[in-house]
C-alpha cells in the first residue's frame, strides 16, 4: 500500500505485537539518487546488522524466532522486489508471531534503518507526511475551470465548472456602439465566470485544508482573477504554472512536482546560506559531527541541520544516552559506551525526542564542506 494519510500511521503505531516484537524496516529505494546495486547492498547490510543485534539480545526463544522470521521475509522481499520497485522509499512492518506484515511505498526516500522494538517505529512516516505539501491546482480559461489535488505523489481531479461565455467577436464585424455593447456583454459573462470560479476555489481550499494554491491561466486574465481572490486564497497562493484546463493530468503533475522541487531547493539553499553565515560570523552555531554531538549532549543545541542520508558510526552511552564518535567510556557518567551503526541517526532521534527541529537538506549542498551536520545553539558558548 501507499503512504497516504496520518490514520494509517496511527493504526500502525497502536498495533500491539506483545508478547512478540515489532520489526520496522526502512530503505531508501530512490533510483534517481543511487544505482540499484547500492540499494541492494544497503538492504543486505541492514538485515545483517539486525541479525547481529538480535543475537546479542536475551529474548524468549519464540520471540526471537518471530524476529528471525521477520528478517528472513524482509530479506526475501528485497531480493525479489527491489529491482522493479518504483517508489523512492520502502517501509516494511512485520511481527511474524502475530502474523502481521505490511509493506508500504513511500513518496520520499527515508534514512535506511531496521528497528526491533515493542512497537512499530513510525516517526519517519510522520516526517514524510509533514514534508509533503498538499497542493490545490486551479486551472482556468474563458469558459472552463478545473481543480486538482496533488499530494504524496498523486494527482486527482476534485471539481470542474463550465460557464457559457460567448466567444469574442471578430474585429470588423460590428461598428461603434454596437461592437462596444457586445464587448461589454461578453466581459460581464467572463467576470461572472471568474467570480464563480474564485468563490469555488475558496470553498475547495477551506474544505480540504490545502497548504498551497497554484494557478494556471492566460496572462491577460490574471490580474482580474487575482483581484477576485479572498485574502485566504492570496495567503495560500504559491505561484503560477503553465498548465491550462485542457492540459493532460500527467503533464500537470510533472509541472507541479518540478515547481515543488524547485521551491524546496530554494528554501534549503537559503537555510544553509543562513547557517553558514551564522557560523562564519562566529555566532550561535557549530558544524561538524564532533562539535554537533557535543552540543547535543550538553543541551545547548536548539535545532539540527543535516545532509539527507549522511551517516557515520559512533558510540552511545547506555546510561545517560550521550552520543560520541569514538569515546570508549562516557565523559559524564563514565559508563562503558556501546557501538551504534549510525550515530547521526541517534542524533536525529535525540533531537526529535527533545522537540528540537531537524532540517534535512538534499545533496548537493554547501553543508558538505562543513561536515554535513551542524546545530544552532541556544546561547553563546563560553570560550
Ligand atoms: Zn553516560
Amino acid at each position: 500500500m501507499k503512504l497516504s494519510s496520518s490514520s494509517q500511521i496511527e493504526e500502525l503505531a497502536h498495533f500491539k505485537t506483545y508478547p512478540y516484537q515489532a520489526t520496522s524496516f526502512y530503505l531508501n529505494t530512490d533510483k534517481s539518487q543511487q544505482p540499484l546495486k547500492a540499494i541492494n547492498a544497503a538492504a543486505k547490510a541492514l538485515i545483517n546488522q539486525a541479525r547481529q543485534e538480535l543475537e546479542g539480545k536475551s529474548l524468549p526463544p519464540e520471540v526471537k524466532s518471530s524476529v528471525e522470521t521477520d528478517l528472513k521475509k524482509i530479506s526475501q522481499f528485497c531480493q525479489k522486489k527491489i529491482s522493479s520497485f518504483k517508489s523512492p522509499g520502502l517501509a516494511i512492518f512485520s511481527s511474524s508471531g502475530q502474523n502481521y506484515w505490511l509493506e508500504m511505498e513511500l513518496p520520499h526516500g527515508p534514512r535506511n534503518r531496521v528497528i526491533i522494538d515493542f512497537d512499530f517505529y513510525t516517526k519517519p512516516l510522520t516526517a514524510i507526511l509533514e514534508k509533503f505539501k498538499k497542493m490545490c491546482v486551479f486551472l482556468i480559461n474563458r469558459k472552463e475551470a478545473r481543480w486538482y489535488e496533488i499530494y504524496l505523489g498523486e494527482i486527482r481531479l476534485i471539481d470542474s465548472l463550465m460557464s457559457n461565455v460567448p466567444k469574442k467577436v471578430k474585429k470588423g464585424g460590428f461598428e461603434g456602439n454596437e461592437a462596444r455593447k457586445i464587448e461589454r456583454h461578453i466581459e460581464a459573462h467572463l467576470l461572472e465566470h471568474f467570480k464563480k470560479s474564485a468563490e469555488k476555489t475558496f470553498d475547495i481550499l477551506k474544505r480540504n485544508q490545502f497548504d498551497w494554491l497554484l494557478v494556471g491561466c492566460d496572462d491577460e486574465f490574471y490580474s482580474q482573477l487575482e483581484s477576485l481572490f479572498h485574502s485566504y486564497l492570496k495567503e495560500k497562493l504559491k505561484g503560477r504554472i503553465k498548465a491550462r484546463p485542457d492540459t493532460a493530468e500527467s503533464r500537470i503533475f510533472r509541472e507541479c512536482f518540478e515547481f515543488e522541487v524547485q521551491l524546496n531547493r530554494t528554501q534549503e539553499e537559503e537555510l544553509v546560506k543562513k547557517f553558514i553565515g551564522e557560523l562564519e560570523r562566529g555566532g550561535l552555531a557549530v558544524a561538524g559531527l564532533a562539535d554537533s554531538l557535543r552540543k547535543l549532549n550538553s543541551f545547548e543545541a536548539q535545532s539540527l541541520l543535516i545532509t539527507h542520508n549522511f551517516s557515520h558510526p559512533g558510540r552511545v552511552c547506555p546510561k545517560c544516552h550521550n552520543l560520541y564518535i569514538k569515546e570508549e567510556s562516557c565523559l559524564i557518567c563514565e559508563a562503558k559506551t556501546e557501538p551504534a551503526v549510525d550515530i547521526v541517526d541517534e542524533a536525529v532521534e535525540l533531537a526529535l525526542t527533545r522537540g528540537l527541529p531537524v532540517y534535512q537538506v538534499n545533496p548537493p549542498t554547501r553543508l558538505k564542506h562543513y561536515g554535513d551536520i551542524g546545530v544552532y545553539l541556544k546561547y553563546k558558548a563560553q570560550t
